[in-house]
């Protein structure tokens, strides 16, 4: 969509001179200090809570109209879950503030308080993907506001209508002191990003999460980058007959859910050569069922983005070298973005539909005969994916399938499910988040409140000890100095493991502990005679 039919729908971009003045207001609504209030937090989540809750279904309709976005989709993936995550954040803050206590402090910090409190960063940009404009705006929103931040949200350029509708909402719910939203595109989030935050989720694709990195590295900001990549759903030689019907339909609802525009979806199928035509048969036929009689008005099923992103998938089947089993580009609609989903069988590694990314509805199938070489061959082309799937007939349990534990041990990945696709999108208190090129950090939950605060340490010293700490001050001599030394060796001087050979894997034994402690203690009571 160009800007000018943009502004006709009634998209207000931000001015982008307005950006420097908007920030400042929310840092100095921060250095009020009203968002470090319990209450306040608590009562701001009430507010997005019922923002969301009285308009899901004008923005699962804004979303139908922005992006033929399958209404009852919007519900399940997004709605549910940010009410769900907000809920979470809510009936937990009140524990989740508690200071920690630090254990196994040495003998003379014992006689002090030591903890670790959270604190929040300050003002915290949140920046959101177009594909799941609710969940992936509104849960780091919401871990933000829990947290004790101010916030800086700029949603997609590419849901026009949803931006709009979220920005009069949210701007009617929640405190503008310090909360302010920001719409545009590329040059209001490079004028964002020319600002001091002091923290950046940016939810997005690799390409423009480095420009965000790197932006931010400029100001020391730290960044936590929810990206995308190519996950891989791996079809193991020991699925059985009578499971390939259930794992065909699960590969099928993760890949074309969304139109294909979900970050952790299925990128492409890496099926072992004994399974391949069977399941590529079962995938047919779960395609049919899912969407019996797709055109497209039909209401399940959605649509590309823009023309560009539409352009870009077609042209992806057109050069693919594989065969389309079903979907391909004949049915596919410029007009409305309607691509069908599309199968392609038999495709190598080096394929138009294995360069990147797909994030439409096309699903490559790729056999393989050894599973080692398979697992070699995605860490070559495409390590740290955001997702790994594994589908087996076999135990799931660690340590129980050598080949599940093979890809495992192999594949490091944001997520891993074995036997089914997307289902760890919708928890509410698990790390979200990928790993290298798919992303950092990691939201969620409890791991959303720890992703938008400062861990720091604090010690509560006390004055009356000071012939305790005080062999620590110059000028040294021997009598300082072994005494030092008796103080602060471990285990009084001692360890528990030999030079050669295995270091033992369950820690110092109880006997050594205990005969450490006597001989710790020996050597304290040593250091205080050095000292008196
Ligand atoms: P994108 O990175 O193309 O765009 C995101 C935003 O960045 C845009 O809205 C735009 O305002 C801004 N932008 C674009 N180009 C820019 C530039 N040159 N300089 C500064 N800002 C720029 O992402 P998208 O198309 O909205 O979403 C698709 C990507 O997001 C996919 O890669 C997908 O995997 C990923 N994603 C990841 C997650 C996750 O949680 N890991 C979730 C959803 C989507």
């Amino acid at each position: 969509m160009s800007d000018s039919s943009l502004v006709d729908i009634g998209y207000v971009y931000t001015e982008v001179s307005a950006i420097k003045p908007g920030v400042a207001r929310v840092r100095a609504g921060f250095n009020t200090h009203k968002t470090k209030s319990l209450q306040f937090r608590l009562n701001q989540l009430r507010n997005l809570y019922f923002a969301v809750h009285d308009h899901q279904e004008a923005f699962a309709h804004a979303l139908y109209q922005d992006f033929h976005r399958s209404e009852t989709e919007t519900r399940i993936a997004e709605i549910h879950t940010v009410l769900k995550n907000i809920l979470y954040a809510m009936a937990n803050l009140h524990q989740w503030i508690q200071p920690e206590a630090v254990s196994d402090l040495p003998i003379n910090l014992r006689t002090n308080k030591v903890y670790t409190e959270r604190i929040p960063y300050g003002v915290v940009l949140v920046m959101g993907a177009y594909n799941y404009p609710v969940h992936v705006t509104l849960s780091p929103l919401a871990g933000a506001i829990a947290a004790g931040n101010a916030v800086v949200l700029k949603p997609s350029e590419q849901t026009p209508r949803f931006s709009q509708l979220l920005t009069e909402v949210l701007t009617r719910a929640l405190d503008p002191d310090v909360f302010w939203m920001v719409n545009g595109g590329v040059p209001e989030t490079q004028a964002l990003l020319d600002e001091k935050f002091d923290k950046i989720i940016f939810t997005g694709s690799p390409t423009v999460g480095t420009i965000v990195a790197k932006k931010a590295a400029e100001t020391l900001t730290p960044t936590c980058l929810e990206l995308g990549g190519k996950s891989p759903a791996i079809v193991l030689s020991d699925v059985k007959d009578k499971d390939i019907d259930t794992i065909a339909k699960r590969i099928v609802w993760g890949r074309f859910t969304n139109g294909g525009q979900t970050c952790i979806a299925d990128d492409y199928v890496l099926v072992h050569q004994s399974r391949h035509k069977r399941l590529v048969e079962a995938m047919k036929r779960a395609v049919e069922e899912s969407y019996p009689n797709l055109t497209p008005d039909s209401p399940d099923y959605t649509h590309m983005v823009s023309s560009r992103a539409y352009d870009g998938i077609i042209d992806l089947i057109t050069t693919s070298k594989g065969t389309v089993v079903t979907g391909g580009v004949t049915d596919a609609d410029r007009n409305t973005r309607f691509v069908p989903p599309t199968i392609l069988d038999d495709v190598s590694w080096t394929d138009s539909s294995m360069k990147r990314e797909i994030f439409g509805p096309v699903l490559p199938v790729v056999v393989y005969d050894s599973l080692p070489d398979a697992c070699a061959r995605i860490v070559n082309y495409h390590d740290t994916p955001l997702a790994l799937y594994i589908f087996t007939s076999g135990p799931t349990a660690r340590g129980k399938n050598p080949q599940v534990d093979l890809i495992r041990r192999s594949v490091r990945s944001g997520g891993t499910i074995v036997n089914d696709t997307l289902i760890h999108g919708v928890l509410s208190n698990a790390p979200f988040g990928g790993i290298g090129s798919s992303g950092t950090d990691a939201y969620g939950g409890k791991w959303s409140y720890d992703n938008f605060t400062h861990e720091r340490v604090t010690i509560e010293q006390k004055l009356w000890n000071e012939f305790m700490v005080g062999v620590r001050y110059p000028p040294f001599n021997e009598k300082k100095g072994k005494a030092l030394q008796y103080a602060l060796q471990e285990y009084g001087g001692h360890v528990w493991f030999n030079r050669s050979g295995d270091v033992p894997i369950d820690g110092p034994s109880s006997f050594f502990k205990l005969w450490a402690g006597v001989t710790g203690t020996a050597c304290l009571i040593l250091a205080f005679a050095q000292a008196l």
